[in-house]
């Protein structure tokens, strides 16, 4: 089943961008995935297109209207999840992720300048999503970062599907280090265990590695860790 983006932005040139390379690129072609934009300005109101304004209660930038915005969602929208992406939405997980890679179609609001008027996240009820805790200066960036993560997750895009499992945040845990040849780099060895053939072995210092990366680094995750394995 293919998955199909429906984006909602006032520069649809932006897309498929990066996501036009590589795997994703490739699984574009074999329409593994798909996306259609809708051009916001086409429905604004006057014929400058304008689809902000000043905010009310004065400050800094401008706003998406809400009027011309709604506009072009109710006209395109099919049903589904519709999501905005957008600072102070819920932070992205690998978890959200392999949920959202189930669906078969996710629209998806690219805010721009200040955001987008609070009524048409109401009136269509959409879900906010953040990628992270920093300032962008607009939604597609953040939308072409999330549909790289779902669509990696689609049946058919990575070779090994297997690889998938064992990334980082899949047990709360962060990756292990990775080596690959030549085994001596400058004076540097690649550890004997991963040598040796020993399956057990090369699972246990994997795993002491992840823990130990993650305890230095995520803290917080690490507690998750230890607490989804204390029930
Ligand atoms: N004034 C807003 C920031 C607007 S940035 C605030 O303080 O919350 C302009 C647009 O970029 C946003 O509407 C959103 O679509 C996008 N954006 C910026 N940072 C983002 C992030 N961390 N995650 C998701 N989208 C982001």
């Amino acid at each position: 089943m293919a998955l199909n983006f429906k984006i909602y932005t006032i520069f649809p040139e932006i897309f498929p961008g990066f996501l036009g390379y590589s795997l994703t690129g490739r699984a574009l072609e074999e329409g593994i995935w798909s996306f259609e934009t809708v051009n916001i300005r086409d429905y604004a109101f006057d014929k400058h297109g304008s689809v902000d304004d000043t905010p009310c209660g004065g400050g800094a930038g401008m706003v998406m209207r809400a009027d011309v915005l709604g506009r072009a969602i109710a006209a395109n929208h099919r049903g589904g999840r519709i999501l905005a992406m957008s600072p102070k939405g819920r932070p992205l997980t690998q978890q959200t992720v392999h949920q959202l890679s189930r669906e078969s179609e996710i629209s998806v609001v690219c805010g721009r300048f200040e955001g987008i008027d609070e009524r048409v996240l109401e009136a269509f009820d959409i879900e906010e999503v953040s990628i992270g805790d920093y300032i962008l200066t607009g939604g597609e960036q953040a939308a072409q970062i999330m549909f790289d993560a779902i669509i990696r997750l689609l049946p058919g895009v990575l070779g090994n599907a297997q690889s998938t499992m064992s990334e980082s945040f899949e047990d709360c845990l962060l990756e292990y280090p990775q080596y690959t040849r030549p085994t001596e780099w400058e004076g540097r060895q690649v550890p004997e265990v991963l040598l040796s053939g020993h399956h057990k072995k090369i699972e246990d210092w994997r795993k002491e590695q992840a823990i130990k990366i993650t305890g230095e680094r995520r803290p917080d995750l690490l507690k998750k860790y230890l607490d989804s394995k204390r029930v």
